[in-house]
């Protein structure tokens, strides 16, 4: 069997960092990528400790040259790239009437231009094996809007246009493209709503609780399988039924 190889970003922790345990678990190679090496390195020896193979790789998406150099890097050194999962994200905040140029623009950047840089250099290597799975991780905000968050919803509905034209553009060479889109998930990215927020978004739940990362790392899991090769272009809510679209 062909150990098959996944590129995590954002793989130092939340939701990242689960599914880079989970895509191990299931026998991949991860190749681990944030800007920070020393929690990456803990996350790979995670990995290596329970059995499984990973590599550490430090990148800011936000800088596209950078990125593209370390994805067709990562695909050079193994020989091949079967599994690229767009995770790393970040949130900057405020009312629109407030945003600032920098807000908008770091966020258009690290959350979905990083996305269509790391999938462009991951094509070449995915066609060449006919086989590739492309995993963007978009948001319940980018279907639905969320005040407060015109820059990441705008970044997250981005992700779906792109995934879809991913999937019409190279569904013919065996490369599926699908989004992930995580409801409220209990990570670094949320532990700072006030109780009275959390407890309205419970509220908006049928399953009555917040996500975990396992919750998204599971769905990721399926999605970039080789037994899911008729789905493709499709937006996954992965939200405890918040939005049911
Ligand atoms: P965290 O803030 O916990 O982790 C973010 C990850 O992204 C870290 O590994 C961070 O690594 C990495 N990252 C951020 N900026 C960069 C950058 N410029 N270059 C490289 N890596 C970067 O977030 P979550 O785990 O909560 O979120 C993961 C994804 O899930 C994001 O895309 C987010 O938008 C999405 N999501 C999360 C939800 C939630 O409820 N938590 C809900 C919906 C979507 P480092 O700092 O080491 O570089």
């Amino acid at each position: 069997m062909t150990t098959r190889v996944a590129i995590v970003t954002g793989a130092s922790r939340g939701i990242g960092k689960a599914i880079a345990l989970r895509l191990a678990k299931d026998g991949r190679h991860v190749v681990l990528m944030s800007r920070s090496q020393g929690p990456l390195e803990e996350v790979a020896a995670e990995i290596a400790a329970s059995g499984g193979k990973a590599s550490v790789m430090t990148c800011d998406v936000g800088d596209g040259a950078q990125l593209a150099k370390a994805v067709e890097g990562a695909a050079e050194q193994h020989g091949r790239l079967d599994i690229l999962v767009n995770n790393a994200g970040i949130t900057k905040d405020n009312l629109m009437l407030r945003m600032s140029d920098e807000e908008w623009g770091s966020v258009i950047s690290t959350n979905l231009t990083s996305a269509f840089v790391a999938s462009k250099a991951a094509m070449r290597p995915m066609m060449k094996n006919r086989f590739g799975r492309i995993v963007n991780i978009g948001s319940t905000s980018g279907l639905m809007g969320n005040a407060g968050q015109a820059n990441y919803a705008a970044a997250k509905a981005g992700l779906v246009g792109l995934s879809k034209t991913i999937a019409r553009e190279l569904g013919s060479k065996g490369v599926t493209c699908n989004v992930i889109a995580p409801g409220y998930i209990e990570t670094d990215m949320t532990a700072n709503l006030p109780a009275e927020v959390k407890q309205s978004i419970m509220g908006m739940i049928a399953v009555k609780r917040l996500g975990s990362a396992d919750d998204i790392a599971a769905a990721v899991a399926y999605v970039s399988s080789d037994e899911a090769g008729f789905l493709t272009g499709q937006v996954i809510a992965v939200d405890g039924g918040m939005t049911m679209y």
